[in-house]
């Protein structure tokens, strides 16, 4: 059959949702059993995301052949089972670098290099790599209508719906209707504008989806259709809603898988939504909350965290609670020294990270968990802070630090990955021989890698298996020469690289629940399956929070 496609664009605003919106079409196209995949074009000048901090444009999401993408394909694979490659996201800087290669190399043969036709051919033809083998795939395109940036990525798709065939190929358009609350109206002159302007670059919507705040009357509705050349079956109303979970069903609701397959002459069985209808319900039947506390340095954006806060719901999801997350900065911990705000949770979290602000204050954070009994998750930067604090105050390695933050500490027990693994011969014998000795070739472990867990191991239970995989993304990792030492102390290596080389897992044995991972278990959990580590570290904070009482009145 022939790839279909259906390009997506968003207007009006930006932060409409588009990603969460196209996830969520995908999964109830998903459920009517049409193999799908989602494709995201980001018109910023980036090659791709991992060299973008957090705070600007979110997490950084890593997929299993170790792509560094944009936050929305946490989403997607997050609402469909097609697992995201690096043909799923490209931004305007790799087609830019891209082409610009093939032009130094002499490709062209002597032509004039341009946005139209070199650019769109680059842009086309990545779109058609990235279908390959699927019926279906969904084009979100990044930015809003109107951006000078998107303009190449539009004039792309439009071009190629005359290539593929106008059959074959859907453009659905989200925007912002907005409720003006002083006179009770909803407004659609924003949305007219926004068409007028994709209508000026020769698209013509075929499915306009309204952002609200409530459902779109039918009177509206009309006036949208008389206006903007759509059929009112295909004007659909997307108000907010208390769980994005819940958009698949929203969408089903409105038909617009059915008007869909339909349009495309798709005969595929009706959608099948029980798993999240299944997911409502229990979210629905949920006995009370748990308080965990996040201990990062991004925290006045959450999207920097997106794919944990997810993880952490999914885990509320599997144990029937509500998780409340409170964000609490590491800088402040660090400055103030003042540990109360730690004393009203459940469970402490610490996320991955890059740099030395806070540091200090995220080793407090894991102290007071570890002392206290505080379930404590540490995820890649929260392993290794996790394993610095046991150095130093456990195995009395005072100084110990990771290099990521002093260069000349008096124990590295953190260390860039390349100087370990040319240390390790050579200077086995000589704390020196783990230092910056060698060239710091900043090797970045990335994607996914199997993990050997160890048998009787707390993770090993958890998981309920030797061999895991698990996505990475780190430049430092344990230093094996100080490894005898922090484990005679009591630091118990639960989890190693397939070579054995590297340090996976640590668990405090003498915890309930103290657990900390190289690798990030938040890329691979999804609302419908969960993820073991999280569903367990949320049934610690239950527990913990059952006996808190007792515990909290010890607490130094
Ligand atoms: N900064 C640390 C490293 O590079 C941790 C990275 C992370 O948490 N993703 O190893």
């Amino acid at each position: 059959m022939k790839t279909r496609y259906i390009f997506v664009t968003g207007g009006v605003v930006s932060s409409l949702g588009k990603g969460i919106f196209t996830a969520s079409l995908a999964a109830v196209l998903e459920s009517r059993r049409i193999k799908i995949t989602i494709i995201k074009l980001d018109p910023y000048i980036n090659v791709n995301s991992g060299t973008m901090s957090p705070m600007q444009h979110g997490e950084v999401f890593v997929t299993e052949d170790g792509a560094e993408t944009d936050l929305d394909l946490g989403h997607y694979e997050r609402f469909i089972r097609t697992k995201m490659t690096k043909n799923n996201n490209f931004t305007t800087g790799l087609i830019y670098s891209e082409v610009i290669k093939k032009e130094r190399s002499g490709e062209y043969l002597g032509q004039t290099v341009q946005v139209i036709p070199h650019i769109t051919d680059e842009i086309k033809r990545k779109i058609l790599k990235g279908g390959i083998g699927y019926d279906l795939v969904l084009v979100e395109i990044g930015g809003t209508v109107g951006d000078i940036e998107s303009l190449p990525f539009l004039e792309a798709i439009r071009q190629l719906s005359i290539d593929i065939g106008r059959q074959h190929t859907m453009f659905l358009h989200l925007t912002l209707v907005p409720y003006l609350d002083s006179t009770g109206e909803i407004k659609t002159k924003p949305t007219q504008h926004s068409i007028k302007s994709l209508l000026s670059i020769g698209i013509q919507p075929d499915v306009l989806v309204c952002r609200s705040k409530k459902t779109i009357p039918m009177r509206e509705k009309l006036k949208i259709t008389l206006i903007c050349n759509i059929p009112k079956k295909a004007i659909i109303s997307l108000k907010d809603v208390d769980s994005i979970y819940r958009i698949p069903i929203l969408l089903h609701l409105q038909k617009l898988d059915d008007y869909i397959c339909k349009r495309f002459v798709m005969d595929y069985p009706s959608a099948d939504l029980s798993e999240w209808k299944k997911l409502l319900q229990n979210q629905s039947k949920r006995i009370g909350y748990v308080t965990v506390g996040m201990v990062g340095k991004y925290v006045n954006l959450p999207d920097s965290y997106k794919s944990v806060i997810e993880a952490l719901k999914h885990g509320g999801f599997k144990n029937r609670v509500e998780v409340i997350i409170k964000m609490i900065n590491s800088e402040k911990i660090e400055y103030s020294k003042d540990l109360n705000i730690l004393k009203k949770l459940d469970a402490i979290l610490i996320p991955g990270g890059f740099g030395e602000r806070g540091i200090e204050g995220k080793i407090l954070t894991v102290r007071y968990a570890r002392e206290n009994k505080v379930p404590y998750l540490g995820i890649c930067l929260g392993m290794q802070v996790a394993f610095i604090e046991y150095a130093r105050n456990v195995a009395k390695m005072h100084g110990a630090n990771s290099e990521e933050f002093s260069s000349s500490c008096r124990y590295p027990v953190i260390i860039s990955i390349s100087e370990r693994r040319s240390s390790v011969k050579d200077h086995s014998d000589d704390i020196q021989g783990a230092r910056s000795y060698y060239r710091r070739l900043k090797y970045m472990r990335i994607g996914g890698q199997r993990c050997r867990l160890i048998k009787n191991s707390k993770v090993h239970s958890i998981y309920k298996k030797s061999i895991i995989f698990e996505r990475h993304r780190h430049r430092y990792e344990v230093n094996n020469f100080f490894l005898e030492r922090i484990e005679k102390a009591g630091l118990y290596i639960s989890g190693l690289s397939e070579d054995k080389t590297s340090v996976e897992v640590i668990e405090d044995p003498h915890h309930p629940w103290f657990i900390a991972c190289q690798f990030h278990p938040e890329f691979t959990s999804n609302p419908r399956d969960g993820h073991p580590l999280f569903s367990s570290f949320i049934q610690a904070a239950k527990n913990f929070k059952k006996d808190g009482n007792i515990r909290r009145s010890k607490i130094t």
